[in-house]
């Protein structure tokens, strides 16, 4: 594997590190959250336009109880306008957890000798893979520790044994990465092997922080980190996600990085990242971490409220790290993607789930351990649109979330009708016998919701051809 962090961290202007400090701390220190201004702010948002550092400062500085119920109505009202009801889902699957990083709040850190170091063979793979297509999973992403072992050749190997596994009617369409930075050769190599989105989290956007919970390894070079998304792009990775590990430093400025962050890839790329993911810090084996910056459940809320302003056309990440209640409040406020069925112990998904996590096998504890059946259950009782969709992807339509955004009726024409067509799909090939008559009656519910916008006479047509056992149908 080739590393290459000073010669690509300071030659390339793009490369350079483009968060800075002072500008995030003036304007959360100068800027004022009087009403009439926060209401300006939402109304901006709400009329489809990105917020500036300036104005996401303006909602991060609100502290009245009632101007914070407007923002997460903003947010609840422009996640239904923009992006309806649908909700993504998809599993991580942990590939191994070699590391020669001492990242602090991190069960693989280096030093911490209690875990049981494990790669999983091809073979492994393969059922771990299989376990997750019976689930009726369709998008993975696979997770790494960073290790010498896990070069760039070795990742886009997994990926492509994910995506040879068949079984039943089911297989794997989309192949996502969270994994290290690597150099631009690398992620070649990595892109070659047809991923999805490739995620890397600053973890913290404070660069002191940075350096006093990053303790050994490549992982302590911050620009290294900063500016891994940038070779992403560079070497054609068009769809990357951002995100900040919540906890380790003050959370408004972590999101105003984020916003930062955001605005450095639309200026360069001319496209925004794919998603957003903002984790608060979960229970490891001998974790041993400052709580000074935990971040509470009313900061959380409004810390996505805000995101989903501030960015609107990126997709937000929410995982089972959070307990089934919040994330069925969060919902709401604008997350289009969900895990669901999740296991993190390595090679777990095929042995089975077990009463309580081995956390010398796991990452982090989970809070949410409800199954994908029972999580669709839970979906499709409220009304929203399970999705297993990827569509957007095969057909080399990067960029989904903006032109979801902001081509008009794209929802409607594309990503609905999607929706339903994977639901069905599943509900053939998995859905429980309640889970089949619930789902069928939310898909005729919609069919016809969608019927008084467009014609729905192709749409009924698929969603018959896939009950006849035609499968992977879309527009
Ligand atoms: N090793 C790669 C890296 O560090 O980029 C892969 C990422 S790691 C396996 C996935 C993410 O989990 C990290 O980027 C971090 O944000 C998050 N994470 C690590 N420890 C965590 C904890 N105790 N609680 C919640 N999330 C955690
Ligand atoms: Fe290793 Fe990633 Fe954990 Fe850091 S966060 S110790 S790099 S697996």
């Amino acid at each position: 594997m080739i590393y290459y962090p000073e010669k690509y961290a300071i030659e390339d202007k793009r490369m350079q590190a483009f968060i800075d400090p002072d500008e995030i701390w003036g304007y959360l220190n100068r800027v004022k959250a009087d009403k009439s201004r926060v209401r300006e702010v939402i109304k901006s948002s709400l009329d489809k336009k990105r917020l500036s550092l300036e104005e996401t400062a303006v909602l991060l500085n609100t502290t009245d109880h009632e101007l914070i119920e407007e923002i997460k109505e903003g947010a609840r009202t422009l996640k239904e306008k923009v992006y309806g009801e649908r909700i993504v889902l998809f599993a991580p699957l942990y590939v191994g957890d070699l590391c020669t990083n001492n990242c602090q709040y991190c069960g693989f850190r280096s030093t911490n000798k209690g875990i049981q170091r494990l790669t999983l063979s091809s073979n492994e793979l393969i059922e771990e893979t299989t376990a997750l297509i019976d689930q009726g999973h369709k998008r993975l992403i696979l997770v790494y520790g960073e290790h010498p072992k896990y070069s760039a050749e070795f990742i886009a190997e997994t990926v492509r044994v994910v995506y040879g596994v068949k079984h039943g009617n089911g297989e794997i369409r989309r192949v996502n990465i969270n994994a290290a930075p690597f150099d631009i050769p690398g992620f070649r190599i990595i892109k070659d092997a047809g991923i999805g989105t490739f995620q890397i989290f600053q973890e913290t956007y404070h660069e002191p922080t940075y350096k006093k919970v990053h303790l050994g390894g490549l992982k302590r070079n911050y620009d290294w980190r900063l500016t891994a998304l940038d070779r992403a792009q560079e070497a054609g990775i068009d769809d990357v996600g951002i995100g900040a590990l919540f906890g380790l430093y003050d959370w408004r400025f972590e999101v105003m990085a984020l916003v930062r962050h955001v605005n450095h890839f639309e200026a360069v790329y001319n496209v925004g990242p794919h998603t957003i993911s903002f984790p608060r810090i979960q229970n490891a084996l001998s974790l041993d971490i400052s709580k000074e910056h935990l971040v509470k459940d009313d900061e959380f809320v409004r810390l996505v409220s805000v995101l989903r302003l501030a960015v609107p056309y990126t997709g937000m990440i929410l995982t089972a790290r959070e307990p089934a209640e919040i994330r069925d409040q969060i919902l709401r406020f604008g997350v289009s993607q969900i895990d669901g069925g999740t296991n993190l112990e390595l090679g777990g998904y095929s042995k089975g789930k077990q009463e309580v996590q081995d956390l010398s096998r796991e990452q982090f504890q989970i809070n949410d351990n409800r199954s994908l059946s029972d999580i669709m259950d839970e979906l499709i009782k409220t009304g929203y649109i399970p999705s297993f969709c990827t569509a957007c992807y095969r057909l080399g339509r990067t960029g989904e979330h903006f032109m979801e955004f902001s081509v008009p009726g794209f929802i409607k024409r594309y990503c609905s009708p999607n929706a339903l067509l994977t639901l069905a799909e599943y509900l053939e090939d998995y859905g429980r016998d309640d889970t089949k008559e619930a789902g069928y009656k939310l898909i005729d519910e919609k069919v016809k919701e969608l019927s008084k916008h467009q014609k729905v006479d192709k749409l009924k047509e698929k969603l018959g051809e896939v009950k006849q056992g035609k499968r992977d149908l879309y527009f």
